[in-house]
């Protein structure tokens, strides 16, 4: 044995479990004034916030739910999900955070398949819940939270929230948390093809994700975080806990809507936001006499899915400093960024946004990520150009899927995370996705991106939005179809996409048919292409 080794036991002064939990109990102690929560007229400081998470879990506690219970919410971004992410996991038990645009059938597998002890639910969802209740056909206790500013809905539960946190006593709860690998939440995957799978966040991962967050997006003391992504999704990519580590504000919001977007970022002098880039691109595109600014450029961090370079020039013409972030729910959402070079501030507008519509690298809270041949786990060469799917390892990653120990075996072979996206290793170490796996239009032998195709229709001054999918060929065996929502009705037709593609991209890459219409979304505001595909395959 090493004389390093010797006589240097991990001992409780040396080694604590990391739970980003500690984050609130530190900032109630160094910043207890500190604006903590804004929502509407209500306002918390750091000391309010711990004393109601707090109250939470005591109330929680006392209800019978302890270590390892599963806790599931659903609810908009409101104060209630701030004291839930840090209440639940206080106590040792699991958060299990509801997207709240599922239908009642999913809702009811989930809150099964997790074995749900309590439901705390939002009064705007009551009618969805209510399904979801009735399907799911045992009991579970629900808690209402009755925001003032929620839009209608029936309290079904058996008690208030504000009640239910007056039933929990103002004292330190009983630690639940000995093991930073306990879990501290679950979260589904949409699920495109058969039932969602749950992935499980251990405490470790959330701890060190948010202060990945924090470090990634230079969230401090002064900063103030609009929730405009909903926290149902991967927690809200951990910021939930990461402002709090920063002991900066969290501003609520209960919907995604450019004008109430505006108004928050103008009255509470919004530092921070993160979104999906449909969110960016609804916000560029929304009436100019709607936008609002702070007192300085908001930094925005994007990803979820591939942003093209057009929306995040056209955001940083309107008050938004843009950060591209790649993850997936498997990994607590952001695992890569594109942190930007300084020599690519030198760089056009054009070929910066080009750079910056890469996914980056990887986290300083992440091991590592590298794109791989799957089958022999081989690094594919740093040419931007071959082909390989996106591994990455590391701290966070979840523990697992639960209850399927196949489908964990099979993300986690060869000891690295494989994501089932396809990307390229540039020269200067960044990766750059092309396509999910189940995405990529194979033609004559050849890889096209349908990412790189939708780049290009994204810069077409009349197309709004655009989606490209295989549709089969006779010849090719697949080629590309687009689908596009034009800003305005008859702005183009397909003859002239056509031809605008042809000037720039390889012709073999074109679009054969341009399909005109709305763009189906799935429950987290992506484009669902397995509908589009099919929609392809009857029609060509
Ligand atoms: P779901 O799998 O349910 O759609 P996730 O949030 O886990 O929900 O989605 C993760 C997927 O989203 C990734 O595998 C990837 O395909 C896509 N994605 C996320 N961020 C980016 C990004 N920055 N660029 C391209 N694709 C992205």
């Amino acid at each position: 044995m090493s004389i390093f080794e010797q006589d240097l036991e991990q001992q409780e002064a040396n080694y604590q479990p990391l739970s980003p939990v500690s984050f609130l109990q530190r900032a109630a102690t160094v910043r207890p004034q500190q604006l903590a929560v804004v929502h509407g007229e209500r306002r918390y400081n750091y000391a309010q916030f711990w004393q109601r998470s707090r109250q939470l879990a005591s109330a929680l506690n006392r209800r019978g739910i302890g270590r390892g219970d599963c806790v599931a919410i659903m609810a908009c971004n409101t104060p209630e999900m701030l004291e839930a992410h840090n209440a639940v996991p206080l106590i040792g038990a699991v958060l299990n955070s509801l997207n709240t645009r599922l239908d009642a059938a999913t809702l009811a597998f989930i809150l099964e398949h997790g074995d749900a002890r309590l439901l705390i639910s939002d009064r705007e969802f009551s009618p969805i819940v209510k399904e979801a209740l009735a399907l799911l056909g045992r009991p579970l206790p629900v808690i209402d939270i009755d925001d003032v500013l929620a839009e209608g809905g029936e309290l079904i539960g058996d008690m208030d929230y504000e009640a239910f946190l007056r039933s929990g006593a103002d004292t330190q709860p009983t630690a639940g948390i000995t093991d930073e690998w306990q879990a501290i939440s679950l979260l589904y995957t949409s699920g495109t093809t058969g039932n969602p799978k749950g992935c499980v966040y251990h405490h470790r991962g959330a701890y060190l994700n948010a202060l990945g967050n924090m470090s990634a997006m230079g969230v401090t003391h002064a900063s103030r975080y609009l929730w405009t992504l909903p926290m149902f999704h991967c927690d809200g990519w951990t910021f939930t806990w990461g402002v709090t580590a920063a002991m900066g504000t969290h501003v609520c919001l209960r919907k995604v809507d450019p004008a109430l977007i505006f108004q928050s970022i103008e009255a509470e002098d919004v530092t921070h936001m993160c979104g999906a880039p449909i969110v960016l691109n609804m916000l560029a595109n929304s009436p100019a006499e709607l936008h609002r600014r702070a007192s300085r450029d908001v930094e925005l961090a994007t990803g979820g899915a591939a942003p093209p370079s057009s929306v995040i020039e056209a955001m940083e013409g309107i008050g938004f400093k843009v950060t591209h972030l790649y993850g997936l729910t498997e990994t607590y959402g952001p695992a890569t960024i594109c942190l930007p070079q300084d020599d690519w501030q030198e760089l056009k507008i054009e070929q910066r946004s080009a750079r910056m519509a890469r996914q980056g690298v990887h986290y300083v809270t992440v091991e590592n990520a590298a794109i791989m041949q799957a089958d022999s786990m081989e690094r594919v060469p740093s040419d931007g150009n071959t082909i390989g799917e996106l591994m990455i390892r590391g701290n966070t990653v979840m523990k697992g899927y639960l209850k399927n120990p196949t489908a964990t075996a099979e993300a986690f072979k060869g000891g690295w995370f494989h994501t089932g996206d396809l990307g390229v290793m540039h020269d200067d170490g960044y990766i750059e996705i092309k396509d999910r796996a189940k995405d990529i239009i194979i033609s004559g032998g050849e890889n096209i991106s349908t990412l790189e195709i939708e780049e290009v229709l994204f810069r077409h001054p009349a197309i709004l939005e655009a989606a490209v999918v295989a549709m089969p060929h006779e010849t090719w065996g697949e080629s590309p179809c687009a689908f596009v929502t034009l800003h305005k009705p008859g702005g183009a037709d397909e003859k002239e996409i056509i031809a605008y593609c042809r000037d720039h991209m390889a012709h073999f890459k074109v679009p054969k048919r341009i399909v005109f219409g709305p763009l189906p979304k799935t429950s987290t505001g992506k484009i669902q292409k397995y509908t589009l595909r099919e929609q392809a395959a009857d029609n060509h």
